[in-house]
């Protein structure tokens, strides 16, 4: 027997857009599950971590400093990204794919995040992107807390920091373990000890330990959350 649908595709307004909200720490599994679960209920997905790599990449590719937050607010702004569903990003018409996973974006992306003007050009356009589509799965460090906290489901995955580095260890074949366990405790301080918006579980969130559970055990609990 087959199941009731979870959303009606037809009949998608701004009052009945199905959001699911995920939110964790780097390597907690967000992309993969957000991936699966919007197959899953048949909605679009957003790498919102893909946008801020992106506008990273931009500031680094026109020379500018990191730091420096009146420009690289300016360029946020300007810059025309594009984050597809296939995985491809491309900023300003170049193809920035492989380079926004880079140890240069990576090392420099928590500090072009925490500025305040970025954050809220971003914020907009990830609200745009979905009430284009009348929902979606977006993943990233304040979907909950910021960008939806009305959605329908919020989550908020963890996993121990070990498992995290190993997951990102393999992803990447250029660093070793030790460096990339080190970036990423890093990255984590940043991102929660920062001034705006701050990595934490959003108020009503479920929270998922994914260090230990297969990715259908995950679905099949965020799916009958939702239900
Ligand atoms: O998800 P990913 O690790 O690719 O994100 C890269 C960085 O982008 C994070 O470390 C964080 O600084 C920033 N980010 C953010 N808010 C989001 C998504 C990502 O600050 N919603």
């Amino acid at each position: 027997m087959s199941e009731q649908p979870l959303h009606d595709g037809a009949n998608r307004d701004e009052n009945t857009m199905l959001v699911v909200a995920i939110d964790g720490p780097a390597g907690s599994g967000k992309s993969t599950i957000a991936k699966k679960l919007a197959i899953e209920l048949g909605i679009e997905y957003l790498d919102t971590g893909a946008m801020y790599r992106a506008v990273t990449f931009a500031v680094l590719r026109g020379g500018c400093d990191p730091e420096d937050s009146t420009r690289v607010a300016s360029l946020a702004r300007s810059v025309d990204l594009s984050v597809n569903g296939d995985g491809t990003v491309t900023v300003d018409g170049v193809d920035a794919t492989t380079e926004i996973r880079g140890p240069e974006v990576t090392r420099a992306v928590s500090t072009v995040a925490a500025n305040p003007e970025v954050r809220t050009e971003l914020v907009s356009r990830q609200r745009e992107w979905t009430r284009r589509r009348g929902g979606g799965v977006l993943e990233g460090r304040d979907i909950g807390t910021v960008v939806f906290p009305d959605a329908a489901l919020k989550v908020y995955l963890t996993a121990r920091p070990e498992v995290r580095a190993a997951r990102r260890a393999k992803e990447v074949t250029d660093l070793d373990y030790d460096t990339v366990a080190a970036d990423l405790a890093r990255r984590d301080a940043v991102d929660s000890g920062r001034q705006h918006d701050p990595l934490r579980r959003a108020d009503g969130a479920i929270e998922v330990d994914t260090s230990d559970l297969t990715i259908d055990e995950i679905i099949t609990v965020l799916v009958s959350e939702l239900r």
